[in-house]
């Protein structure tokens, strides 16, 4: 579970997120919509600290990811990321994208690793690649292996920035159907999406940002189909 209390963020005199509040069960699937500047990827990006939240808390698994003394390299290991650039090693093949991380950070031995990494390269559909290199998969392929290497550190959860953003049209439904997959595998899931139909499909839950606050969340379905805010409505019928 991802539990945010109170959070705010600043940049400089910028006030980017305003007390934001907001809870993931376990085993389900936020997703986060809003316009450009609302505030989403910096919201996902204070739940692995990779931007330091000014105030409030947030907790993963009941650990507090706001606490000074947490080891980030311990709760980033638990915490799998996906962002709209997939970030791949490119000079290594795509199994050693996989396994480099286990073997560093989970301390785990290469062959244990190289097993983890195959289940999850079968996972996403892509066994058969194991020896590219990315520059020679599609982006869709690529952002599968990126899916495929976060879960290969076993997190306890998955975070998602506009995963399909930069892929071609044709290349988009490949990468939400693993995603798809692993929200039924039980994963707990954080997807800043403007793919409305995977909200609606498989979110539990839907958030819609503005300006660095929740205007409106809850039931996908009911969210899209009756909006209560003319925020969210205004938003809404320029990208459905
Ligand atoms: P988009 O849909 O375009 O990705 P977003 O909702 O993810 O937008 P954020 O990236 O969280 O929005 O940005 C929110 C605000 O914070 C913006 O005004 C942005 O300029 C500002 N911002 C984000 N990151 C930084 C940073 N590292 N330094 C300064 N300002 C930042
Ligand atoms: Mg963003």
């Amino acid at each position: 579970a991802i539990d945010v209390q109170d959070l705010h963020k600043y940049f400089g005199d910028n006030q980017v997120l305003k007390g934001i509040d907001f809870r993931v069960a376990r085993g389900s699937v936020a997703c986060v919509i809003g316009p450009s500047g609302s505030g989403k990827s910096t919201l996902l990006r204070c739940v692995n600290r990779l931007e330091e939240p000014t105030s409030g808390k947030i907790f993963v698994e009941g650990v507090e990811v706001t606490d000074p003394d947490v080891h980030l390299d311990a709760l980033r290991s638990r915490i799998g990321m996906v962002f709209q650039q997939f970030n791949l090693f490119p000079h290594l093949k795509v199994l050693d994208n996989l396994t480099i991380a286990q073997m560093r950070v989970k301390k785990r031995s290469r062959s244990e690793a190289v097993e983890i990494a195959r289940a999850n390269l079968a996972k996403v559909g892509l066994a058969e690649r194991e020896d590219a290199y990315p520059a020679h998969l599609s982006g869709g392929q690529q952002q599968r292996i990126a899916i495929a290497r976060a879960l290969s550190m076993s997190p306890d959860l998955m975070l998602f920035d506009e995963p399909t953003s930069a892929l071609d049209p044709e290349l988009v439904g490949d990468v939400l159907d693993v995603m798809k997959d692993l929200a039924s595998d039980g994963m707990t899931m954080m997807v800043v999406t403007h793919e409305m139909g995977f909200a609606r499909e498989v979110g539990d839950n839907l958030v819609f940002m503005d300006g660095g606050v929740i205007v409106e969340e809850g039931d996908p379905k009911q969210v899209l189909a009756d909006p209560q805010h003319e925020r969210t409505r205004s938003f809404l019928s320029k990208v459905l």
